[in-house]
């Protein structure tokens, strides 16, 4: 009889390296990993390419058909996602996106949709699985739960430092004002905003290294290993 798989969550605020150490543990449990702010952000990129953004609405007919139709699908030997059958690309996590990805975020259709999605995921032996709802709302009962935080200027550093990687010139000042409202949409929209969930193990990663970071949770995860 195949046992229960383990699920690891990490919520947090943008940049404070929740993906970085999400892949890192998931690789070295063997786990699945899926970055869920890649979801919410391919529904941004899809309502942007399809016109369903007006200057101050959204069209919620076309967004809620074109959602009847679609489906997230995870590869779980290759963690690589899937949006209707097209493997999620870089252009998710341009500025573009950045800026209106919060708005589709707190959509009720849109978040049960991803709901469902997720709740339907293949995961083999286990999963380390990030956002901002997870150890909430969408694994309430997730063996472990991680919450990150970091100081604006920390997170501003190293979302600027994504950016320069991948050649995309951007002021820092941009970059801060659009974090600090994503952070103000996520916290308080009315479904699912981001909290700490109550039974969550908080790390402010400010002045740690992603080694420092692993290390701290790898120390939390040994009685599951053991
Ligand atoms: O993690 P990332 O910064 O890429 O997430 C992009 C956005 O997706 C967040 O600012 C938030 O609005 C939304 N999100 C969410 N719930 C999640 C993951 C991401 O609302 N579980």
């Amino acid at each position: 009889m195949s046992s229960k798989p383990i699920i690891i969550s990490i919520d947090g605020f943008a940049s404070t390296g929740k993906s970085t150490l999400a892949k890192k543990i998931s690789k070295n449990l063997g786990y699945n990993y899926v970055d869920t702010g890649s979801i919410y952000r391919a529904i941004t990129l899809f309502s942007i390419n399809n016109g369903f953004f007006e200057p101050d609405s959204i069209k919620l007919n076309l967004l809620k058909d074109a959602l009847n139709e679609s489906s997230f699908v995870l590869n779980s030997n290759s963690n690589v996602l899937y949006f209707n059958d097209n493997k999620l690309d870089e252009e998710i996590r341009s500025h573009g996106v950045s800026e209106k990805v919060s708005i589709i975020a707190k959509i009720p259709l849109v978040r049960s949709f991803v709901l469902n999605q997720l709740r339907l995921l293949k995961i083999i032996k286990g999963l380390v699985i990030e956002g901002r709802d997870i150890g909430t709302v969408v694994f309430p009962n997730a063996n472990y739960k991680f919450f990150f935080n970091a100081s604006i200027d920390t997170r501003v550093k190293r979302r600027w430092n994504e950016m320069i990687k991948k050649n995309i010139k951007i002021s820092k000042t941009k970059i801060k004002k659009n974090i600090i409202l994503r952070d103000k949409t996520d916290k308080q929209r009315k479904i699912s905003p981001l909290i700490v969930p109550k039974d969550s193990i908080q790390i402010n990663t400010s002045n740690l290294t992603i080694e420092e970071v692993f290390d701290i949770i790898m120390n939390h995860l040994k009685q599951i290993l053991s």
